[in-house]
C-alpha cells in the first residue's frame, strides 16, 4: 500500500488515501471525499513514504 496526500477541489481539505496503485501519473482523480461525503475531483499532492 502507498499513501497519497490528496486535496479535494470542492472543500479544499487535504487528506491521506491508501491505495495499492500509483497515482503519481494521474495528477487528478475523481474519488469519494470523506469531508464532502460525495465523489469529487482531487488533486494528487504527493506520495507519503512510510
Ligand atoms: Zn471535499
Amino acid at each position: 500500500m502507498t499513501s497519497w496526500k490528496l486535496k479535494c477541489t470542492e472543500c479544499g481539505k487535504e487528506w491521506i488515501l491508501k491505495v495499492s496503485y500509483d497515482l503519481a501519473s494521474m495528477g487528478k482523480i475523481y474519488h469519494y471525499c470523506p469531508h464532502c461525503k460525495k465523489n469529487t475531483f482531487h488533486i494528487v499532492l504527493e506520495r507519503i513514504e512510510d
